[in-house]
């Protein structure tokens, strides 16, 4: 993809803090640390979304996403700063807060009484509604 930017990063046509590359993925951290030490796995190839990238990257970058989080929580141990847990979250789509339309996974240490983001609000919905959703899904598994 001519005009995306973490083609370019992953291609090192832009310079990043990479922490890790193979042939398949580049990690590096993230401009905004949202929380220190907050990484970003983007594969080489440029899959828009979820939806777009085939299942053995998918598994890979999965597999790499568990391999970053033990190196962010043995690493910073050792450092004297652990960590007390990992978020490994991914955007799809602007309503779901993708701004970099290049598939990523996001690697995030965490510490206990951070300033932790809500990724949801909570609601409580009807016995009758959650069937309905069940059964929506379900839907789709079948599709
Ligand atoms: P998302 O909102 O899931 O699409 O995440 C995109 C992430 O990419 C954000 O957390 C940005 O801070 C990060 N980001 C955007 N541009 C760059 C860049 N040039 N280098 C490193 N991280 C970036
Ligand atoms: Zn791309």
């Amino acid at each position: 993809m001519d005009n995306c930017i973490f083609c370019k990063i992953a291609a090192g046509e832009i310079p990043s803090s990479t922490v890790y590359e193979d042939q398949d993925f580049r990690v590096i951290l993230d401009l905004n640390q949202g929380m220190k030490g907050h990484m970003l796995i983007l594969p080489k190839e440029h899959y828009a979304n979820v939806f777009e990238i085939p299942d053995p990257a998918l598994g890979k970058a999965m597999i790499l996403a568990k391999r970053l989080a033990r190196a962010a929580k043995v690493g910073f141990e050792k450092a004297g700063e652990p960590l007390d847990g990992v978020n490994i979250l991914q955007n799809n789509g602007e309503a779901a807060g993708q701004t970099v339309m290049h598939y990523h996974l996001h690697v995030l240490p965490r510490i206990k009484g951070d300033d932790s983001f809500p990724v949801w609000q909570e609601k409580s919905v009807s016995a009758e509604e959650m069937t309905k959703i069940c059964e929506n899904i379900k839907g789709g598994l079948e599709a």
